[in-house]
């Protein structure tokens, strides 16, 4: 097992299995993410995350949890922790990096070239470097209501799912048209031109850098589809937008087809998997692409007389 910080230790799962070399180092907490639990670990507290060394494991939303954890641990002075996988250069690496990048404010190029110096055989699967990468553009906190996250999601949706059947729920934005709806305030909905049916909400809108590359987790966050490309403003003709429960008969076990409008019908706009090329060349995946001319926006409405403490 590597000394990374002082009381915080990177190892394999056969660090994991001798308690009497654990406790020697100071070891009392033994973090896991591995598809195993390990065994004999009664003396210590654990904490276990199950996770393949796979790039379609999702370990991204594991990371904070994972964080504090760590931290809890190294707030006191007289508890150490080893974190592990099975061979300690990939899993375990990617969430002591996920650490040192929060707890150390370091960007994820200068966390990962420091455990490559401690430890020459790191080596983090491809999937794990984009979502580390996604963690530092997120601040080092997953923010599961940002464009970023739900994006990543529906990537791991593909991954998981490949067969687009029995998506889970939360994949899919509540319908603003649902009674039990609760919409943010100031946000801006979205209705069908033609018949006027709501069919989604500003928050549901995932904004994407311009460009000609794949979306492959931009580290710049933007607020509308005006933006600034190589030529001067760039207008994207189109939201891309996550999935609305409207959308999921026509979603189920198809891989791409056309969005119509739940009332009346109208073409709204079509969905791809595999995604969509922009307008303004960027490619977006999945694409779920509503036309911007087929919506009309409805701007929140704010009447002073009606707001709360005000006559
Ligand atoms: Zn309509
Ligand atoms: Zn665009």
């Amino acid at each position: 097992m590597i000394f990374v910080l002082p009381r915080l230790f990177l190892g394999s799962a056969a660090d994991a299995a001798d308690p009497g070399c654990l406790q020697e180092a100071g070891v009392t907490h033994v973090l896991t993410v591995d598809a195993e639990k390990p065994q004999n670990l009664e003396a210590f507290k654990t904490k276990f995350v199950h996770a393949l060394d796979d790039a379609s494991t999702d370990l991204l939303s594991c990371l904070d949890e994972c964080v504090a954890f760590v931290n809890e641990v190294l707030a006191t002075d007289t508890t150490a922790i080893l974190i592990h996988c099975h061979s300690g250069v990939s899993r375990s690496v990617a969430v002591v990096t996920a650490y040192l990048m929060k707890s150390l404010q370091l960007t994820f190029p200068d966390a990962y070239a420091r455990l490559q110096a401690t430890k020459s055989d790191v080596s983090m699967n491809e999937g794990f470097v984009n979502q580390l990468k996604l963690y530092e553009a997120m601040g080092c906190n997953v923010d599961v209501t940002s464009s970023l996250y739900k994006h990543y999601r529906l990537q791991m949706v593909m991954e998981k799912y490949p067969e687009l059947q029995n998506l889970p729920r939360e994949v899919f934005a509540v319908d603003p048209t649902s009674t039990c709806q609760t919409s943010l305030s100031g946000e801006i909905l979205y209705r069908c031109r033609k018949c006027r049916r709501a069919l989604f909400r500003s928050s549901s809108i995932l904004n994407h850098t311009y460009g000609s590359g794949p979306l492959a987790f931009t580290h710049k966050r933007l607020s509308s589809g005006e933006m600034l490309g190589a030529e001067g403003p760039v207008k994207c003709t189109s939201y891309f937008i996550e999935p609305v429960r409207w959308m999921e008969p026509t979603l189920l076990g198809v891989l791409d087809g056309q969005l119509l409008c739940p009332k009346c019908s109208w073409k709204l706009g079509s969905f791809n998997w595999y995604g969509v090329r922009c307008s303004c060349a960027r490619w977006v995946t999945p694409a779920f692409q509503i036309h911007k001319n087929r919506v009309d926006e409805i701007l929140p409405v704010y009447i002073p007389g009606l707001q709360k403490g005000k006559i």
